[in-house]
């Protein structure tokens, strides 16, 4: 008799206690009825590739890949999806009916929902948009900014290299602006991204001064503990619409679950409170 109506799934990182995609995918299972759990795995850095190459004997469905998995991941894939090759990294892994593995990146689309979520008549090609930060979160934006059709996008961070690398790889339309000028980059922008962990618990927070943002720009913050980072609360102040970075982790978790589970779930009030009891 077949064991496969169990359906195995989890989240591979180190540390990985912190992360809430259990909360959402547990909530989601519960919600469908589906037979399956979704479990935390832990892998040191140098377990990665026997970690990912075990994922189809021990009956996995797949796994999501978090920090500081998500580059590394994408070379161990049978298949990887175009948007997570541009984006160099994975954060979705799909175990196929024949064992091969196939690697996503839906971070990029999630972002874009969570904007959508909180304004539906956001669009990127609006405008300019100043994007603090070139690590591995601000790289899914700017490619999630350009395919939406972003005019131009501004990239800013206190390592300038990492910012030209990125604007280099992405194409003209990505324009480096030093990090000593990153007020200023404001003017004209209608959007307004921060992917730096600054202003997140434990970090002090982001050091920008909004007088140079226009007054209808969008401004995200892609931290979400505290779900209200001193940026989103200055930018609320002076009246702009203001969206956290827990959209973005609902979102992008919808398609994984999909891939795993075959039912594209719902977000609802019910998953917002469960994860905001985890807060
Ligand atoms: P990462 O690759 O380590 O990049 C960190 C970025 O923060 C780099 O650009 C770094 O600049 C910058 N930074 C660090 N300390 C700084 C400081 N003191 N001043 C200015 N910039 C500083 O991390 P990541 O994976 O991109 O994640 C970044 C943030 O996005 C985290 O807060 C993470 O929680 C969040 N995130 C949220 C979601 C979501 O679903 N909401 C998904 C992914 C990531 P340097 O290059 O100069 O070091």
């Amino acid at each position: 008799m077949s064991e496969s109506r169990f359906i195995l799934a989890g989240v591979m990182g180190w540390p990985v206690a912190h992360s809430r995609s259990p909360v959402i995918h547990k909530h989601w299972i519960a919600q469908y009825g589906l037979q399956g759990t979704y479990v935390q795995l832990p892998v040191q850095p140098e377990r990665l590739g026997d970690a990912i190459r075990g994922l189809p004997a021990l009956g996995f469905a797949g796994c999501n890949v978090t920090v500081p998995h998500k580059v590394e991941a994408l070379a161990l894939m049978d298949d990887v999806h175009p948007v997570a090759r541009r984006m160099a990294a994975i954060n979705t892994i799909v175990v196929r009916e024949d064992g091969s593995l196939y690697g996503m990146n839906n971070d990029g689309a999630g972002w874009v929902q969570s904007l959508r979520d909180a304004d539906p008549a956001w669009r990127a090609q609006a405008g300019p948009a100043l994007v603090l930060g070139a690590g591995g979160a601000a790289r899914a934006i700017v490619v999630a900014l350009l395919d939406e059709g972003a005019p131009e996008v501004r990239l800013t961070n206190r390592t300038r290299e990492k910012a030209e690398a990125l604007a280099q790889e992405l194409g003209p339309q990505v324009k480096v602006v030093d990090w000593k000028d990153r007020n200023q980059a404001m003017a004209g922008v209608s959007l307004l991204v921060n992917t730096t962990t600054q202003g997140m618990q434990g970090h002090p927070a982001l050091d920008v001064v909004l007088d140079d943002l226009p007054v209808g720009a969008l401004v995200s913050d892609l931290v979400y503990i505290p779900q209200e980072t001193p940026l989103l609360a200055t930018a609320r102040q002076r009246g702009h619409r203001a969206v956290g970075g827990l959209g973005m982790l609902i979102n992008q978790a919808r398609p994984a679950f999909h891939a795993w589970f075959g039912v594209m779930p719902e977000v609802t009030p019910a998953l917002r409170a469960a994860l905001q009891a985890t807060f």
